[in-house]
């Protein structure tokens, strides 16, 4: 199409080394649309490698223990210089590195240290492509208090893209009013691009990273899972919060208020058409659900008491204890006389005395007995809602793999069922899950 937009963002390991830049440049080219830029900073290489924002907050530690960094920062200009070389451009960046320098003695900050991995890697890209460089300083904008300020930022982004058929801006950070450089959280190039995308009102927002979308299950678990063609934000919410990461949390808000489709890319396999993720659609998954991911670690916190079920404030109380010693919980299915807590091990084992406790004092139940070491397995589709039997077939799945299962969870959406498993069962009731609904596909009559 003519005059769509395209906003492309391309993740670290899309622009690790020269290689890698010109399979970046091949894809910006190949599409007119594709006309806002948002790198990261230079990712590794292989596995035994350090990111560049790595290399700069270490280098940016000794410059603040007043410790020489040259050579750590002369480390990270071999990196910049062997993309220039690689890519034969006619650009030097002796001033910039200067310049950051005699910032890293001033002090500039953690921030500033590390934006410059994005920074660097603007200049480079806008040369190569040709393409006018916006330093991400100029036009996203944090607050007096260093948060995120949306509305100014579309704005003054909104009014300075418009006179700009194609630009790179460097993703992960933004400046104060005064200048103060403020980065996003780690990974957080991937905001950057969003909050591109919905200043130009695109028609899309590539995320080129290095694989080819979300995967149904995790390939660690299950071999060579399956692709995830279209996912909507809801049901990317209820699997990324289960453990499945490619993008930055935050990185769904200023799209899917603008709706703006995100579709995940791979720089590797630019054929492969990735996952595209979509405030609603009529497309319906290919296997009924959608993906599967879990989480190991909980505890079940199982709470008894006769005639619970009448006492007005009595989960009140339960989670009360919880709350005074910050921990949050998970899940929270009850019977007449039960409440079973699900909380993370982790926060909850140097606290477990104290709320145990607590529970007590406040509650007064007839006992709490603690059950470590189990799974959470969430398996999410909209495509649930439409089909009988869902649950049957997952449940089947697990008694006949041998699993037993703890706790059953549905959300009134239908879009998700969380199942609780022993941890040692974690990895066979993913297995046997994906299996009917993908491998087999044999539905319960
Ligand atoms: N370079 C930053 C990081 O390593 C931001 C990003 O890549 O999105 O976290």
């Amino acid at each position: 199409m003519e005059d769509m937009i395209k906003v492309v963002k391309f993740g670290g390991s899309s622009l690790a080394s020269a290689g890698q830049f010109s399979k970046v440049g091949k894809i910006i080219r190949a599409e007119e649309s594709r006309r806002y830029v948002i790198p990261s900073a230079p990712g590794k290489r292989n596995a035994k490698d350090t990111k560049v924002t790595d290399m700069l907050y270490q280098c940016y530690a000794l410059a603040e223990a007043e410790e020489s960094f040259t050579i750590a920062l002369r480390k990270i200009r071999e990196r910049y210089d062997s993309i220039i070389n690689g890519l034969h451009l006619k650009l030097s960046l002796n001033k910039e590195f200067e310049e950051i320098a005699e910032n890293f003695k001033n002090k500039a900050g953690a921030d500033y240290a590390a934006s410059r991995g994005e920074y660097l890697n603007g200049i480079i890209m806008a040369n190569y492509l040709g393409y006018e460089f916006i330093d991400a300083a100029e036009v996203i904008r944090f607050d007096i208090n260093g948060e995120f300020d949306a509305e100014k930022t579309n704005e003054i982004l909104a009014a300075r893209l418009q006179s700009c058929e194609r630009a790179v801006i460097p993703g992960f950070y933004g400046a104060k009013e005064d200048g103060k450089v403020i980065t996003f959280s780690r990974g957080g190039s991937d905001i950057t691009g969003s909050i591109v995308a919905k200043a130009v009102q695109a028609d899309i927002y590539e995320n080129w990273t290095d694989v080819s979308g979300f995967l149904i299950a995790d390939p660690r678990i299950i071999e060579n899972p399956r692709g995830i063609k279209v996912i909507t934000y809801r049901e990317l919410r209820e699997l990324s919060y289960m453990g499945a990461t490619v993008l930055h949390e935050d990185a769904v808000f200023p799209v899917r208020k603008a709706g703006i489709p995100i579709n995940i890319r791979n720089t590797n396999a630019p054929e492969e058409e990735g996952t595209l993720i979509v405030e609603s659609t009529c497309r319906m998954p290919d296997y009924t659900i959608t993906g599967i991911a879990g989480k190991k670690g909980f505890v079940a916190v199982n709470i008894d008491k006769d005639m619970m079920n009448s006492e007005v404030g009595f989960g009140r109380k339960v989670l009360e204890a919880f709350e005074k010693y910050g921990i949050s919980f998970e899940h929270l299915p009850s019977g007449i006389d039960t409440m079973t807590v699900f909380v993370h091990q982790e926060e909850f084992e140097g606290k477990e005395q104290q709320v145990l406790s607590a529970i007590h004092r406040l509650a007064q139940p007839d006992s709490i007995e603690l059950e470590s070491d189990i799974a959470l397995i969430a398996v999410v589709g909209r495509g649930m809602r439409s089909t009988r039997g869902t649950a049957g077939r997952i449940f089947s799945a697990l008694a006949h793999a041998n699993v037993n299962v703890k706790m059953i969870d549905q959300g009134s959406s239908e879009l998700n069922i969380i199942i609780g498993v022993k941890s040692c069962d974690f990895e066979t009731a993913i297995r046997a899950i994906y299996d009917i609904f993908v491998e087999t596909q044999i539905i319960i009559k």
